[in-house]
């Protein structure tokens, strides 16, 4: 199949975007015992807690109702043993950011919370932190208070994110989540400004079935009440959940997200075209975390279940990844369940998807990948991509334009792997 029609095929599937592998089978013959961490000494952390007051219909994380604070104590005990072990038996020297998510961490009792933050304080004084270092933690408005706000503060985590995802009680309740008043989300934003955090980020949601541009314009009164100083945007994918996509298709999605960008352009907020991140400063509008995982393709290590760890050398992930039961199963401990030895293309492709959620991905970061000049490696997909100005390079940076962030899934897919585009192609025809 020829680039023309392979792009149009990925083009067509909703379920293109920047997941990668499409489908955990595509990476079963990489499986392996090996460690991927092994001599991995700068890295970035991130803690899954996999709990939530409810749970809501189109979440696509492992997440689980909240138990009782036995059971929080229990995760958390297993959580702190995971991520011991592993520093034990490895030469740790750096972090780069630090993100506590899930689920929910503040759905977590506050004894709990305090526990887990008494940890994350530990971890941070005994490695290097690198310049920008900035840790976050995620919330919800329905499982906060003072008292959870003001531990955060006092263990000196600078940003909190939420989402508010869509704010329309109509459509909230047709998925399953708690609906919240403004006026109690603005008292608690009022109490995080009061408690010295420095960086409020909220989540909001477009693509869902007949979610209309008034739905938009309240999620973005929402967003200019709030005044929180980042914003990101997430396209609702239908890969895990279940919901139908029938009234949904590209141009829907780029019309909703034409539609938020404007919104957030005139509200202040800085992001490119295509960008799904927007900030009110000169950052990116993410953690540290997230920035270097993302844009910079450095080595991250998950602790908790489902969580998902990625070196030069592979990625893994933890048990119960995809499970999605509504109470936690019950397990021994956290360990891997799944890790692949990736070659170099593979691993390009991982990072080209990854980085398209911040519409650009670096050309030096993919020569340090492959060990080979990008713009050679992938002579055929950049002649294609920029013949059809889906893409635009400068400065050592390949940027989406916005013809191509209509597109960015078929963009992503001309950059997969051989093997996993002819896995794909099976699995449409209907072979796999
Ligand atoms: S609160 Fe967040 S993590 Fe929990 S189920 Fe809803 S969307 Fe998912």
């Amino acid at each position: 199949m020829n680039q023309e029609h392979f792009f149009q095929l990925a083009a067509s599937d909703i379920n293109c975007n920047t997941s990668y592998p499409l489908r955990r089978k595509f990476f079963a013959r990489y499986r392996t015992d090996t460690d991927i961490m092994e001599n991995t000494e700068a890295l970035s952390l991130y803690y899954h807690i996999p709990f939530c007051k409810h749970l809501c219909r189109f979440c696509e994380y492992t997440r689980f109702l909240c138990g009782d604070i036995s059971q929080q104590n229990d995760y958390i005990d297993k959580l702190i043993a995971q991520s011991e072990k592993f520093f034990g038996s490895h030469n740790i020297k750096k972090l780069y950011g630090l993100d506590i998510g899930g689920g929910t961490p503040t759905s977590l009792e506050l004894p709990v919370l305090n526990r887990l933050l008494d940890y994350h304080t530990e971890i941070r004084g005994k490695y290097d932190l690198s310049e920008g270092f900035e840790p976050s933690i995620e919330f919800s408005f329905s499982a906060i208070d003072d008292d959870k706000i003001r531990c955060i503060a006092e263990h000196n985590i600078p940003r909190m994110s939420t989402g508010i995802q869509v704010f329309d009680d109509g459509l909230l309740s047709k998925m399953e989540r708690l609906p919240q008043a403004l006026s109690y989300m603005e008292r608690m934003t009022g109490s995080i400004r009061n408690a010295g955090i420095k960086k409020l980020n909220i989540d909001l949601m477009y693509g869902f079935p007949d979610q209309t541009d008034l739905m938009l314009s309240n999620s973005l009164y929402a967003v200019k009440v709030l005044e929180p100083e980042q914003v990101t945007l997430y396209e609702l994918r239908y890969n895990r959940n279940g919901l139908d996509s029938v009234s949904v298709d590209r141009n829907v999605l780029f019309r909703q997200y034409e539609f938020l960008y404007n919104g957030l352009t005139d509200l202040g907020y800085k992001g490119r075209f295509g960008q799904n991140t927007f900030s009110k400063f000169d950052d990116e509008g993410v953690s540290s975390y997230l920035y270097s995982r993302m844009f910079l393709g450095r080595p991250y290590k998950g602790f908790g279940v489902s969580a998902q760890s990625m070196s030069d050398k592979g990625i893994s992930y933890n048990i119960l990844k995809s499970d999605n039961s509504r109470y936690m199963p019950d397990f021994d401990e956290i360990s891997e369940e799944y890790s692949y030895l990736l070659p170099k293309d593979e691993i390009a492709a991982k990072y080209i998807c990854i980085s398209l959620y911040s519409g650009r991905f670096s050309l030096s970061v993919l020569e340090k990948i492959l060990c080979s000049d990008p713009m050679s490696y992938y002579h055929n997909e950049f002649d294609f991509l920029l013949e059809h100005r889906y893409v635009e390079i400068s400065n050592g940076i390949c940027t989406l334009t916005k013809e191509g962030f209509k597109l960015y899934g078929a963009v992503a897919a001309l950059f997969w792997s051989p093997y996993h585009r002819e896995q794909y192609i099976k699995m449409k025809e209907g072979k796999k």
